[in-house]
């Protein structure tokens, strides 16, 4: 991460950037300005000079410039949520996209043009009113495009893949301030490099994305509690294993208030069966403690997880792996017990079905071929057990890692992470091409707020 000192801007130079751009600056002395800095981790507490809050492509161009003139560091904030903070700079410049949120939806040619400031709750409300989807995050006010230049799994990764998968085209501004349209006819070399190699290029105006028709699934929560932890994980596991096209499947662990380890499991089935018998063997499960599955619309679905916005501290850490054996499944539960305390949690996320079946040489990711993504995510408020919490993280990253198939989800990454776990993430010979790209559309690293790509 590079922690540049920037030349602050004084306020005439702020009054002529507001005279120069259709959307808004916020500063230091504005109302608004500590609402505005805030992201979706607590843990980062960032005070930059000006905030610009673009309208288009022309209000991101001119924010480029003004920062290269006043040679500020720049910081891109679309959703806010990366928990690296990367969205925030100290004393730099922030392009911040959440005035661009619109969606516009195609119903009869199944694509849609999002904003580069979009939200899944956005993005999923405009698709929803057609009847249609693409498979995204499962939060809502997470950014599409942070989300999906980093590859993208959620409640529909089994059936649809990454949500990258289903990217045909992305409106960039670069740093020098050029507009490019990246798609498989234009510039194809920057759309594989926008699938999974993270915001290093220039700042998306517009994304497209191909969408398929669903509006009814059967999902929901199961919780499981007492001595039935270990054989629910099990059930899960042998469940994904079995490859379900129609099932996405993630499992949780965590701590409840009486301090005691909790599992939940939450499938998203979109099969033509009403009460799939695919789940038979984790409903009938002995720890299970509460039911919550049902046929339910996909927005009900997308609700099952909504934390609170920029209140937690935040500090992840996890693997991709190749298999989830015992061994590993007693450690991810012992590694809860060890935590003590709540928050805080353990996400296993399945890699089944359509993210094998993809062409692969269509997009950056990496990690298409693990079996899983096992994350420990430490949450907490206060700042006074912040060692110990992000001690719990890496500890418990450190258990995971015997069974590890490359350096992690990018999506998931602090910013303290080294350039080799990065490149481990990708192979060597992605990374390399990914440093010709980076080379070619920002040389002077200048989007460097970010899973870092360095430029050769
Ligand atoms: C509560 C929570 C839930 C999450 N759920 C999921 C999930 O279900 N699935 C999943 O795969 N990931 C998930 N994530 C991870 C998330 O996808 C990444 O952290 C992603 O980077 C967030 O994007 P953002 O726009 O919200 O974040 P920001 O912090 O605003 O942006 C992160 C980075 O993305 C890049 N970026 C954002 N917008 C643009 C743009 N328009 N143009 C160019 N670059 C841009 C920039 O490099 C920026 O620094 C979750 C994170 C949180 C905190």
């Amino acid at each position: 991460m590079t922690e540049e000192t920037t030349t602050a801007p004084g306020n005439a130079s702020l009054a002529e950037l507001r005279g120069s751009l259709a959307g808004a600056v916020i500063g230091p002395a504005d109302a608004g300005y500590d609402v505005a800095r805030r992201g979706f981790n607590a843990l980062v507490d960032r005070r930059p000079a000006a905030i610009t809050r673009c309208l288009g492509a022309d209000d991101v161009a001119t924010a480029f410039d003004f920062a290269r003139t006043h040679a500020m560091e720049v910081a891109v904030r679309g959703g806010g949520h990366n928990p690296a903070g990367h969205c925030v700079c100290d004393g730099g410049l922030v392009i911040d996209l959440s005035l661009m949120r619109r969606v516009q939806v195609d119903g009869h040619g199944r694509s849609t043009r999002a904003q580069g400031g979009a939200t899944w709750l956005d993005f999923d409300s405009a698709t929803q009113a057609f009847g249609l989807v693409t498979p995204g995050g499962i939060v809502g006010s997470t950014g599409v495009a942070g989300l999906t230049f980093g590859g993208g799994i959620g409640h529909l990764t089994a059936q649809l893949g990454l949500t990258c998968d289903s990217l045909v085209a992305v409106e960039v501004v670069t740093p020098n301030g050029d507009l490019i349209r990246a798609s498989a006819d234009e510039n194809g070399e920057l759309l594989w490099g926008l699938r999974g190699g993270g915001g290093n290029f220039g700042v998306a105006t517009s994304l497209e994305f191909d969408l398929h028709p669903l509006e009814r699934v059967v999902g929901g929560r199961l919780t499981y509690r007492g001595t039935g932890l270990s054989d629910a994980l099990r059930r899960f596991r042998d469940l994904v294993a079995r490859a379900p096209g129609d099932l996405s499947c993630q499992a949780l662990l965590s701590m409840d208030d009486s301090m005691e380890p909790v599992v939940i499991v939450t499938p998203c089935y979109t099969g033509s069966d009403g009460d799939p018998g695919e789940l038979g063997a984790l409903r009938s499960a002995p720890g299970l403690v509460a039911d919550g599955i049902s046929e339910r619309s996909f927005l009900s679905q997308q609700h099952l997880f909504n934390p609170a916005y920029g209140q937690d501290r935040n500090y992840w850490k996890g693997h991709f792996v190749r298999e989830l054996p015992d061994e590993l499944i007693d450690e991810l539960l012992q590694r809860m017990v060890a935590l003590g305390r709540s928050p805080g949690q353990i996400l296993i996320e399945s890699l089944h079905g359509a993210p094998k079946e993809a062409d692969g040489a269509g997009g950056a990711v990496g990690f298409r071929d693990a079996a899983f993504n096992i994350s420990a995510m430490a949450g907490w408020l206060d700042p006074a057990v912040d060692e110990s919490h992000i001690e719990w993280a890496r500890e418990t990253a450190t258990a995971i890692e015997p069974w590890a198939v490359s350096g992690g989800y990018i999506n998931y990454m602090q910013a303290d992470e080294p350039t080799d776990r990065l490149r481990a993430a990708f192979g060597d010979e992605t990374f390399s091409r990914l440093r010709e790209l980076k080379t070619r559309y920002d040389p002077d690293n200048v989007l460097n707020r970010n899973q870092n790509i360095p430029p050769l």
